[in-house]
């Protein structure tokens, strides 16, 4: 069993949300642009289908070049690495990685995601008990998912991968930009809580020493995501409308 720490939700004044996997299901748009970008080079080069397991054996939580790169080597496709401004039709690690992000804006701004439901129950409650919400993501696309989520007027702070890397902030698992975020709403990391659901969130969350970090398990795995960092973790966020987390202890509770 984990240690929780002692802060109860009582005290949060703060949210912190990460945004794919948490208040959307992105990583299934992550996915099928992969997986059409992908199928197309694979057959111009003659080489075996793409397919889902080339998703999570490349691809998955990789920074976009570093994944391109290490599929194609996968492949025995030699590309030359680019740049970051190469365009989208250029035979280039950099240029493939960006044609797939076209086709993920595009899959994004046609088909429009849809939130969890859950999620979204929670960040309302927050927003009506005078909580103060955020979304911290490592993602460039951060402010494309959340319009086309119909989400983006419930958070005025926004710390997505464009600000970091304009800011120069360091990203997951580094806690930078998490406190970033707190700072720019006020708030200390004691009382602000982390919402994760990968394994280098909860860990940016443990490591920024956190009120509190929550994991949400879509797939890493309960006992991943509190070795990492997690405090609690849930399955779903709706779990946390009753106040503490159900099925966990020994979150203490107000009085106790
Ligand atoms: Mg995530």
């Amino acid at each position: 069993m984990t240690m929780v720490t002692t802060t109860t939700l009582n005290e949060i004044t703060t949210y912190l949300f990460d945004l794919d996997g948490v208040l959307t299901p992105t990583a299934e748009v992550h996915m099928r642009a992969w997986a059409k970008m992908f199928s197309e080079v694979f057959d111009e080069f003659n080489v075996a289908p793409y397919t889902d397991q080339d998703y999570f054996d490349h691809l998955d939580g990789k920074p976009r070049y570093a994944g391109v790169a290490d599929l194609l080597a996968a492949r025995g496709i030699a590309l030359p690495y680019g740049d970051p401004t190469d365009t989208a039709d250029m035979p280039t690690v950099c240029g493939l990685g960006n044609r797939k992000n076209d086709v993920f804006t595009e899959v994004l701004e046609t088909e429009g995601v849809q939130p969890y439901p859950g999620s979204i129950a929670l960040v309302d409650a927050l927003i009506a008990e005078g909580k103060q919400v955020a979304v911290v993501s490592s993602s460039r696309n951060a402010t494309a998912v959340l319009a086309a989520a119909r989400i983006a007027d419930r958070f005025e702070i926004v710390v997505d991968g464009l600000l970091a890397a304009d800011r120069g902030i360091p990203g997951k698992p580094a806690p930078d930009t998490y406190l970033y975020a707190a700072q720019l709403l006020g708030a200390s990391a004691a009382n602000a809580a982390v919402i994760e659901d990968a394994p280098s969130g909860v860990a940016a969350g443990r490591a920024g020493n956190f009120g509190i970090v929550i994991g949400v398990d879509r797939g890493a795995g309960r006992d991943v995501l509190l070795q990492d960092g997690a405090d609690v973790v849930v399955d779903d966020l709706v779990e946390l409308l009753d106040g503490e987390p159900t099925g966990q202890s020994p979150a203490s509770k107000e009085g106790s």
